[in-house]
C-alpha cells in the first residue's frame, strides 16, 4: 500500500507519520522523497488496515493499493529510477554502463591483459568468474579465491570496479572484501537462502534472470534481497530457454521495457549468454541499448579459441573495441551517453 503525501510535506513530518503508522498498524514504512512527490510505502500485512482511516490522515493526499507481490522493487513504491553507485560508476542513470571481461579468470596474466584492453575501449566494470557454476563437474570450475585476488589486482591497476559471481552463501565474506558487484547467476536466481544473505550486505548485486523464470519471479527474487535491507540491485536479462535451438538461449528483449515499467531498478542485458555465439553479440547489444537497457555484460577473451569456458561467445578485444564505438553512436541517437 502506498500513501502519496500532500505537496509541501516536510521530511520531519514524513518521519513522524512513519513512526505513527508502524506503531499503529505494525507495518514497515518506506518513505521516498521523489522528484514529483513524497510517498510512504507500507510493507507487511496491510490487508486489514482500513483505507478510509489512512485517507483521512491530514498529510495524506491519496492511498494506492499495490496489487503486485513485489513491493520494494515496484516502481509504484519508487517512481524515480534507482541509481546504483558502484565505486563512483552510476548504474541506472543517463550513461549506459558496460561490464566486460572473460567468462572465467584463468590466470593473473589473462585477466590483466583483458582488463587493460576493455578499459581502453571504454568499459566501466570488469567482469570475471572465479567460482564457476558449470553444467559438467569435469569442466573448469574457476580459480576461486585466487581468481578474485587476480581480479582485484587488475581492478586496481586499470581503475575498473569488478563484478563476479557468487555461488554459495558461505562465500559472502570473501566477496564483500574482494568484489564491487556481487553477481547472482541464472542458476541461483531462486537460491532464496543466498538472496536473504545478500539482503544483509550493502554491496550492489547483479541479479540475473533464471533461464526458466518469469519476469515477476525475477522481481520477487530482487524483493528477497531488498526486504533484507539491500536496495542496490541491478537486474539482468540473459536469455531464456525456448524451443528455439539456433541460439544458446532466446534473448527476451521485451524484458527491458517490461521491467522498466514494473520496477525502478536498473536493467542490464547480457547478450553473450543469450546468443552463445560471438557473431550475434553486436546486433543483440545494439537492440538492448535501443530498447532502453541501462547496461550490458559482455564476455571478452584475449584468446577465445583457448578459453576455459564460453570461448565461442567471447569477443576478442578488437571486436569489442569496434562494438563499443558503434554502441556509443547509437546511445547518442537515443539521448544516452556511453
Ligand atoms: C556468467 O555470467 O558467467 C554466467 C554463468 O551467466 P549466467 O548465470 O547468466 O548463465
Ligand atoms: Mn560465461
Amino acid at each position: 500500500m502506498i500513501l502519496v503525501l500532500k505537496h509541501g510535506i516536510q521530511k520531519d513530518e514524513t518521519e513522524s507519520l512513519c513512526s505513527v503508522l508502524s506503531a499503529k498498524y505494525g507495518v514497515q514504512t518506506n518513505p521516498i522523497i521523489g522528484s514529483e512527490s513524497t510517498i510512504i510505502g507500507l510493507v507487511g500485512d496491510t490487508n486489514l488496515i482500513p483505507v478510509s482511516e489512512l485517507e483521512n490522515l491530514v498529510d495524506v493526499e491519496r492511498v494506492v493499493k499495490v496489487q503486485e507481490p513485489y513491493k520494494r522493487a515496484n516502481r509504484k513504491f519508487h517512481p524515480d529510477n534507482t541509481i546504483v553507485d558502484v565505486c563512483g560508476v552510476k548504474v541506472g542513470g543517463d550513461k549506459v554502463v558496460v561490464a566486460a571481461g572473460p567468462c572465467a579468470v584463468e590466470s593473473a596474466q589473462q585477466i590483466d591483459a583483458i582488463a587493460e584492453a576493455v578499459a581502453s575501449s571504454g568499459a566501466s566494470l570488469l567482469r570475471g568468474g572465479a567460482f564457476k557454476p558449470r553444467t559438467s563437474p569435469y569442466s573448469f570450475q574457476g580459480l576461486k579465491a585466487e581468481g578474485l585476488l587476480y581480479l582485484m589486482k587488475a581492478s586496481k591497476k586499470y581503475g575498473l570496479p569488478v563484478v563476479s559471481e557468487i555461488t554459495n552463501p558461505s562465500q559472502i565474506d570473501l566477496f564483500v572484501d574482494y568484489v564491487d558487484v556481487i553477481q547472482v547467476g541464472a542458476r541461483n536466481m531462486q537460491n532464496f537462502e543466498l538472496l536473504k544473505e545478500l539482503g544483509h550486505v550493502r554491496k550492489p548485486v547483479l541479479l540475473k534472470r533464471g533461464f526458466s523464470n518469469s519476469i515477476d519471479e525475477l522481481l520477487m527474487s530482487a524483493e528477497y534481497i531488498m526486504s533484507g535491507g539491500n536496495q542496490n540491485v541491478i537486474l539482468c536479462e540473459r536469455g531464456i530457454r525456448t524451443f528455439e535451438t539456433s541460439t544458446r538461449n532466446t534473448l527476451d528483449i521485451s524484458a527491458v521495457p517490461v521491467l522498466k515499467a514494473k520496477t525502478h531498478l536498473p536493467v542490464f542485458i547480457d547478450p553473450s549468454h543469450a546468443a552463445g555465439q560471438a557473431s550475434l553479440i553486436e546486433p543483440l547489444a545494439m537492440a538492448a541499448i535501443a530498447a532502453g537497457a541501462d547496461g550490458l555484460e559482455i564476455e571478452v577473451h584475449n584468446n577465445p579459441k583457448c578459453a576455459l569456458s564460453d570461448g565461442p561467445q567471447s569477443l576478442t578485444p578488437e571486436v569489442f573495441d569496434s562494438l563499443m564505438k558503434k554502441l556509443a553512436q547509437l546511445a547518442a541517437v537515443i539521448g544516452r551517453e556511453m
